[in-house]
């Protein structure tokens, strides 16, 4: 469930003291060390997860409650209205430094329109 190695599963557990900015039933959130904009925020769950591609199917609960807490995010940051971007990088093209699955919410000022 989770990996003893992983740096986000540490996080998530509470060994490492890192503040949350919120937290949902199987997903925590929390700043990202080296922030790309005003608002940048990581969401991970709390189980041990490699990447999107190994989301699994069978857990409907647990996509919803990355997302939910995505969302939640943005509201609690004051960025709801102004606009954010949530991403995750999945693999070396994307450029994936940590393979604990992620999604990095951010905002905070005008983000760059190109995505590619
Ligand atoms: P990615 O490149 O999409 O895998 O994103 C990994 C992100 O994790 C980067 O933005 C890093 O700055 C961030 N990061 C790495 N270690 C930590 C940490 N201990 N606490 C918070 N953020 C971290």
């Amino acid at each position: 469930m989770t990996d003893p190695d992983c740096i986000f599963c540490k996080i998530a557990r509470g060994e490492l003291g890192t503040e949350f900015v919120a937290e949902g039933e199987h997903s925590v959130a929390f700043r990202d060390l080296d922030p790309k904009s005003p608002t940048h925020v990581l969401v991970v769950p709390r189980r041990h997860i490699r990447s999107l591609q190994e989301l699994p199917l069978d857990d409907p609960g647990l996509a919803a409650d990355l997302l939910r807490l995505c969302a939640d995010v943005a509201r609690r940051e004051g960025i709801e209205a102004s606009g954010y971007r949530v991403l995750s990088n999945d693999g070396a093209d994307a450029g994936q430094t940590v393979f604990h699955l992620h999604f990095h919410v951010m905002g905070g000022h005008r983000l760059s329109a190109g995505l590619g």
